[in-house]
């Protein structure tokens, strides 16, 4: 039997050993390590395995948080049926994350509705539960943050943040466009990563179109050759998603009352 005061110090040892679910859990398989005849290494192994699992579980909460996604969307409510020019099998493999740890780049081109956020989403949460560190923004949204942290002379320590990140999702370029100096930023984060970390990229352009992004075609060329060359390619041309089902539920006949 354990004496009170044993159990007082132990939680304070455990406490400052930081190992809460040990102290939380300590007793209550105490009583049952008794009951079903433990070793006290088989004891000692089941209280490590809760804090362990109950570690990883809290940093990969931790990493989705940190990826900052603006809704949740996963490869589970993804419908492939629906999006024919997305080969299933290749996203599968995506999701198992080989590509990040080869560093190289996703990039997911298409006209608005089909699918292009959602997979980069489902694509970055795997990531974070494969234990990557993801970040996610829109091309507008980096941009502008870029700008910011330059006027606020704080761009080499944002810049040292995403330099940390394994993989870092920029959605919608192409949508808005940006100044000259923005465009030089923006290029300055894709280039540095080139063959050091991954790059996931949504765009309504076509490459072909993507000098109007960057202002000049020297610049796009040189990006494009760093960017496409260890890179998966998925060019989600078809009908919106969002328009498709909107019309399905028009078609619907109305319940009568
Ligand atoms: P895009 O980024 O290409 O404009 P989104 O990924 O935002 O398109 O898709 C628009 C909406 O349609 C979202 O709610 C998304 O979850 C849904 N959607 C698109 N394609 C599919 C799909 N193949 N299966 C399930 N939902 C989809
Ligand atoms: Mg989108």
């Amino acid at each position: 039997m354990t004496k009170p005061n044993d159990s007082m110090l132990l939680k304070a040892n455990l406490k400052q050993l930081r190992l809460p679910t040990i102290g939380a859990e300590f007793e209550k398989l105490a009583r049952e390590a008794t009951a079903s005849n433990q070793t006290f290494e088989q004891y000692l192994l089941r209280l490590t395995e809760l804090e362990v699992a109950t570690r990883q579980s809290n940093a990969m909460t931790a990493r989705i948080r940190q990826a900052d996604f603006p809704v949740e969307k996963d490869l589970e409510n993804f419908d492939f049926s629906a999006s024919q020019a997305v080969n299933k099998q290749k996203v599968l493999e995506l999701a198992r994350c080989e590509w990040i740890t080869q560093r190289s780049n996703v990039c997911l081109l298409g006209q608005p509705g089909t699918g292009k956020t959602h997979l980069a989403i489902a694509l970055g949460n795997s990531a974070a539960r494969h234990g990557h560190k993801v970040r996610f923004f829109t091309a507008a949204g980096l941009v502008n943050l870029l700008e910011e942290k330059q006027k606020n002379y704080r761009l080499d320590h944002f810049l040292n943040q995403l330099d940390r990140t394994d993989l870092l999702i920029c959605d919608e370029l192409g949508y808005l466009s940006f100044s000259r100096a923005g465009a030089e930023l923006l290029f300055q984060v894709f280039a540095d990563r080139y063959e050091r970390r991954s790059l996931l990229i949504t765009s309504n352009l076509a490459f072909s179109d993507w000098g109007q992004i960057f202002q000049g075609e020297r610049m796009t060329a040189a990006l494009l050759d760093r960017l496409t060359h260890h890179c998966e390619i998925f060019e989600m041309n078809g009908e919106s998603y969002r328009f498709r089902e909107s019309m399905k539920q028009k078609k619907q006949p109305r319940k009568k009352s």
